[in-house]
Order: C-alpha cells, then structure tokens, then sequence
C-alpha cells in the first residue's frame, strides 16, 4: 500500500479511533471490522464486513446469555485447584522494571490465570478429537465447535492481558496516575475479563455434553469464575472502562458525576 493510499485510509471517518487497543484480536469474530483502520490494513477482502459483523454480534450475545445463565447456576464446588484466588498479594511499589516483572509474574492472579492455561491444555489433551467425532455422532457438533474455538482463543490470551495489566498498573502506580479516571490498566484487566467471561460461557456450552463424560468442567467453571472474582477485585474499576468501538458510555452516570 502506498503512502497516500495509506494517508487517506487513515483519515476516513468510518474507522474509530484506538479501537484495536482493547480488542481481542479475534478479527474473524469481530463485530466491527468495518470500523477498525487495523483490519483494513491487514486485510485485502472487503466484501460482506457488513453481514460478518453482524453475525459475529449476535454469536456473542448467544454466549454472553450461556454465561449469565451459568452463573447464576453456579454454585460451590470446592476450592480444589491450589490457589487461592481471595487472598490477593498486595502491589507493592518496586525500584527497577525488573522487579515489577517479578513481581506481576509471582502476582497470584497471573499464576493463576497461567495455571488456567495448563488446565486448558490438559483437558484438551487427547481429547479434542474424540469427543469431535461422538459430538458429530450425537449431530450437535456446531455449537461444540464453536465453544472449543472461543476456549482456545482465549486460553494464552487470558494470562497474556492479566499480565499486562498488573505490569502497568504498577506503572502507573509509580507514576502516581492512579487518579479518578479509568487507566491503560483497567482496559488491558477488562478485555482480560470479558476474555473469562466468554470462556466461562463456552465451558457452560461443553457442559451440556455432560453425558459424554466431559471431565472436570465444572471445576474449570468455577476456577475461572474465583479468577474473575480476582481480577475484579485487583482493577475495581475495569468493567467500567470504556473501549472505544466497543462499549457505550452510559449518559445516567456521566451527568449524576458531572451534578454531585
Ligand atoms: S478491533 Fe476487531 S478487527 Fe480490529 S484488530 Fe481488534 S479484533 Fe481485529
């Protein structure tokens, strides 16, 4: 692509600014390609981004559903897997870069959204392929399809973002930008928490395959449902980030902000 195509790319109104900063860099499952300058750049086809965004919009509310009903279904199942989420290391300040690595890595959200990772892969090992093949059997393999798709997606990615998200929160905590307003922080922790969220929603998909002997799924459930409750608790302001492109701001709060 040349400079000026480039140039006038750039300033077309239809991309939104920042959109691919809190994104999960799931184009094929985005609802807003159409809108994102980053897309466009990588990408060549642009034909039918309409009908694929509004399908990807719809997919995801059909899990964000699953999800909210599972929760609700949720209940105790034990505190097996090792870690306890609730006793939060506090972010103590660090001198050197170093030390904050060190520090993010021995985070107890980012063992633990590690260890979801591993858990992951365990479940999957030896096992994708037939329990593919008894689905097709039981001819409700799509929605199993998907549900494996959005669990791999996420399954790196979740503890990728946790980490980022505790590295510049102590940034930003030397910095001493930890005012009333919402930081890089809270972004990177909320795509990490929609990230749990959509994995809790496609175990819940899995689960329904319970006659299939689907193994410790709701274990891995209620791992990731102590994980949110954690990385809710570290950013308490991250499910009300805004990201551009993709959440609105709600007008109520803004004008009862701007009037007390
Ligand atoms: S905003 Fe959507 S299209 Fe753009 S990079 Fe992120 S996932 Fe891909």
């Amino acid at each position: 692509m040349n400079r000026d195509r480039l140039k006038k790319l750039a300033a077309d109104e239809r991309f939104i600014a920042g959109i691919y900063n809190y994104c999960d860099r799931w184009c094929e499952r985005c609802p807003q390609t159409l809108h994102c300058l980053n897309f466009s750049l990588l990408e060549k086809e642009f034909s039918d981004r309409e009908t694929q965004d509004i399908r990807n919009e719809a997919f995801w509310k059909k899990l964000s559903e699953i999800l909210r009903a599972t929760l609700e279904l949720l209940g105790e199942t034990g505190k097996k897997w090792g870690i306890e989420l609730e006793t939060l290391n506090s972010l103590g300040a660090t001198e050197s870069r170093r030390a904050n690595d060190e520090a993010v890595e021995n985070h107890v959200i980012c063992r633990a959204a590690k260890s979801y990772s591993e858990i992951v892969e365990d479940w999957f090992r030896g096992r994708e392929r037939p329990f593919f093949e008894t689905a097709a059997v039981a001819n409700e393999g799509v929605d199993l399809e998907e549900a494996f798709e959005v669990i791999r997606w996420y399954q790196y990615f979740i503890a990728a973002k946790v980490t980022r998200a505790l590295g510049r929160k102590m940034e930003e905590e030397e910095e001493e930008r930890c005012d009333e307003f919402a930081n890089d922080s809270d972004g990177s922790a909320k795509i990490a928490l929609i990230a749990i969220d959509r994995s809790i929603g496609a175990w819940a998909v899995i689960l329904r395959y319970r006659h299939l002997h689907v193994g410790r799924v709701l274990e891995i459930i209620s791992f990731l449902d102590r994980l949110r409750q954690a990385v809710e608790a570290t950013f308490p302001r991250a499910r009300s980030f805004i990201r551009p492109g993709f959440d609105s701001i709600d007008l109520n709060i803004l004008v009862s902000g701007i009037e007390s």
